[in-house]
């Protein structure tokens, strides 16, 4: 089995962003990382795009909020950072404490500062196949994980487990704009193993540590494991038992070391795109 590397992706990545760099005039792009209370998730994920955007040469800014703050003083907050000019785009840490609306800040968030693709406008694009708007990074980083490796979606049985809004539903769309036949499957799946073992791109998304065992995966199968999660012993685990895949899968991807490296990188590519649109205008 061939271990899809993410930083290999990753890399692939950067030269495309230092490439578009330098289209913009010595201008460096900054993100607004916004982040309401201490979540250790939220925390790491932060401190990953910080790297990554120090790492692409991209200026980076974290906005930090009290857990109990509320929903009104958050949303003034937020519009401050939403129209500020310096910055380019916007990485919302979700979800946000239930005090604050977050249905209102998607309608609130300028969708073309909208890097992580939760406005209704970037949503409907992405649902449209128009790539002119943004796309959840996680979704967009399982496509690039295969363009990457040369490996074709055109007319391939691809099997998402998992409908999110963040993952399934939009990484479904994506694949259908690259012409591949997708099937979605969730909980109510009836017989998900036959439905997963059917699959010539299998992409795990359901959240469940090691679910994703010899039993889902078809010969020869490339396997795309989303999930994160911690396993009994306290170490990061992907949604794939990826030891027992071994002899099955054709390639896949690791946990950690897989899509989570791509998906910082794709959230810097972004960026870069959001400070072209804009001059652009
Ligand atoms: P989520 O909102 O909890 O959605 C999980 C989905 O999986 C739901 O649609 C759920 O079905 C389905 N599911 C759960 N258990 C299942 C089971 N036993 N059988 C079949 N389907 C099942 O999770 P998410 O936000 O999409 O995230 C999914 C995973 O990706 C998590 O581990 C998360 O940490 C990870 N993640 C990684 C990145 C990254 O950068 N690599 C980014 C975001 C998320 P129902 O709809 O029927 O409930």
């Amino acid at each position: 089995m061939v271990v899809l590397k993410g930083a290999a992706v990753s890399a692939v990545i950067r030269e495309q962003v230092s490439e578009m760099l330098t289209d913009l005039g010595g201008q460096v792009p900054k993100l607004a990382i916004v982040r309401v209370g201490e979540k250790p998730d939220d925390m790491s994920y932060e401190r990953g795009a910080i790297k990554k955007m120090e790492n692409f040469g991209l200026r980076v800014q974290s906005y930090v909020y009290p857990e109990e703050i509320s929903d009104e003083a958050f949303k003034a907050e937020f519009a401050k950072i939403n129209e500020d000019p310096d910055v380019t785009g916007i990485l919302l840490l979700r979800p946000l404490p239930k005090q604050i609306c977050e249905k209102d800040i998607e309608q609130m968030i300028d969708p073309e500062k909208d890097l992580d693709g939760i406005s209704p406008v970037n949503i409907a694009k992405v649902f449209a196949g128009d790539s002119t708007g943004f796309a959840p990074c996680t979704a967009e980083a399982v496509i690039e994980v295969l363009k990457a490796n040369q490996i074709p979606i055109e007319g391939k049985r691809v099997t998402i487990v998992g409908r999110s809004m963040v993952v399934g539903k939009p990484l479904s769309m994506l694949m259908v704009k690259e012409n591949a036949t997708v099937t979605i499957c969730h909980t109510r799946t009836k017989d998900l193993k036959g439905t997963c073992r059917n699959a010539e791109i299998l992409v795990a998304a359901a959240g469940r540590a090691k679910m994703l065992n010899q039993e889902y995966v078809g010969q020869d199968a490339v396997v795309i494991d989303v999930g994160i999660n911690v396993d009994e012993n306290g170490k990061l685990c992907g949604d794939v038992d990826y030891d027992s895949i071994q002899e099955l899968a054709s390639m896949a991807t690791p946990v950690p070391g897989g899509v989570g490296a791509v998906t910082t990188a794709v959230l810097a590519k972004h960026l870069v795109q959001a400070a072209q649109r804009r001059l652009q205008r």
